[in-house]
């Protein structure tokens, strides 16, 4: 039997509602604050992520589905949505002016598969151009809180750090130098391999054996120049004012090369080892490293994969799940009366466009048609027997209360139905 490709799930039909539930939602919170969707192809040209993410980086050293195309074109699936944001802002022009854009979708990563941590994962993202102040951070990190808040989500923490700007990390990546090279005996290969290429990176490991030598690392706060310092105390401020707590992470680095100033993680503990559900920052080089005006830039990438792993731990959960069950289930007597019973669940839909109607399809007994409709949810199962079709009628049988079964002329069956489901 052929499977799925490890790491890249299905989504059956028992999760579906809480994913739209999340996309919903995320759909409210973005247009409240004035974004516009984007929407980007899958497939770039391998070039835009190397030089946008960084070549060194782990993503792109060693998890991009990348493959030559036919015509000898390096083509990846994208890890990310920000690189290609970019490019399309800059090849359609849209960078002239401030700009407030999301997306949403599949992103593919060849990382190791495990609990929260896939090879296609979905992401919400939003980037905002044009806009350097501290302003626009703090906007995108309270559009993210509201989404927790609609969303019925609590207990997730913010940590924000800066990273200053080129110049002064520069010199913060010469001494990192210095210091990982005195002692890069007690590293790990990666790591090693990492000292001349991307000395940031190590900061971030993982591996607890490395965690005592970066603990003893220099801290970019030495580092951070007056504006950088100014921006992020200001951004401290406004948080604070909107009581936002946060806590300052000064090893908050993020794995991507192009971010400068601010950068900030939500995080939970409720998922283990893959607790950050959102990572943003601002990115003010990347539009300009790309051949456009130098053009501020600012944005947020949220894990829907780990959301819908804490949305499913929810009360409100439940309701989600319950969304999707038909209103209507026609039971229909037999083949002889497929084209009627068809043309009377048209007539339905027609009249009401929200009504959900399954019609059991297969000539099965009444009985086990009966069945399927309790079993399927709905509050009434409408029949056509012999009966029914010879005078024009049709059966309505409340499923979920005791008050028994009426019949009504078929012409009158909408009009019956509407009265029933007068909130839809
Ligand atoms: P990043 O672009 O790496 O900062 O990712 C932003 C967010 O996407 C993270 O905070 C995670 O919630 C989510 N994410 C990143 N990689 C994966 C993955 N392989 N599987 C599931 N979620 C991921």
């Amino acid at each position: 039997m052929i499977k799925a490709v490890r790491g890249m799930n299905d989504i059956l039909p028992d999760k579906t509602p809480l994913w739209q539930r999340l996309e919903s939602s995320a759909r409210v919170v973005l247009l409240s604050y004035g974004y516009e969707e984007i929407r980007l192809p899958i497939l770039e040209q391998t070039a835009l992520f190397e030089r946008s993410i960084g070549e060194t980086t782990d993503i792109v050293e060693k998890e991009m589905y990348t493959f030559t195309d036919r015509n000898g074109d390096s083509l990846s699936l994208r890890p990310e949505g920000t690189a290609g944001a970019v490019r399309a802002v800059l090849q359609h022009n849209l960078h002239n002016q401030a700009q407030r854009l999301w997306y949403m979708g599949p992103m593919f990563r060849r990382e190791r598969p495990q609990k929260g941590r896939y090879r296609q994962f979905y992401q919400i993202g939003a980037e905002a151009f044009g806009m350097p102040g501290p302003d626009i951070d703090a906007e995108l990190i309270v559009l993210t809180r509201r989404l927790w808040r609609l969303l019925g989500l609590r207990g997730l923490r913010l940590e924000i750090n800066s990273l200053g700007t080129a110049t002064t990390r520069a010199q913060f990546r010469h001494d990192l130098v210095s210091y990982f090279s005195a002692s890069a005996e007690k590293l790990d290969e990666d790591s090693r391999r990492r000292i001349q290429s991307n000395p940031l990176r190590i900061l971030d490991s993982k591996n607890p054996e490395l965690q005592e030598l970066i603990q003893g690392a220099p801290t970019f706060e030495r580092y951070v120049d007056q504006e950088s310092e100014q921006h992020f105390r200001q951004l401290r401020e406004i948080l604070e004012h909107n009581d936002i707590e946060y806590d300052v992470n000064p090893r908050l680095v993020r794995g991507l090369d192009y971010y400068g100033k601010t950068v900030f993680e939500w995080l939970t503990t409720e998922l283990g080892a893959q607790g950050a559900v959102c990572g943003g920052g601002r990115y003010d080089g990347l539009v300009e490293h790309f051949g456009g005006e130098p053009t501020p830039a600012v944005g947020f990438a949220i894990g829907m994969d780990r959301l819908i792993e804490l949305l499913r731990e929810t009360p409100l959960n439940d309701m989600a799940r319950g969304g999707n069950e038909p209103h209507l289930y026609l039971i229909v007597g037999g083949a002889k009366y497929y084209g009627s019973a068809l043309r009377v669940a048209e007539s339905v839909r027609e009249a009401m466009p929200q009504i959900r109607l399954v019609t059991h399809c297969g000539s099965d007994s009444f009985k086990s048609q009966f069945k399927r409709a309790d079993k399927s949810g709905a509050r009434i199962a409408l029949l056509l027997g012999e009966d029914e079709i010879s005078q024009g009628l049709i059966t309505v049988k409340h499923l979920r209360i005791s008050s028994g079964q009426v019949t009504v002329a078929q012409s009158d069956l909408a009009a019956y139905l509407q009265k029933e489901f007068a909130s839809l």
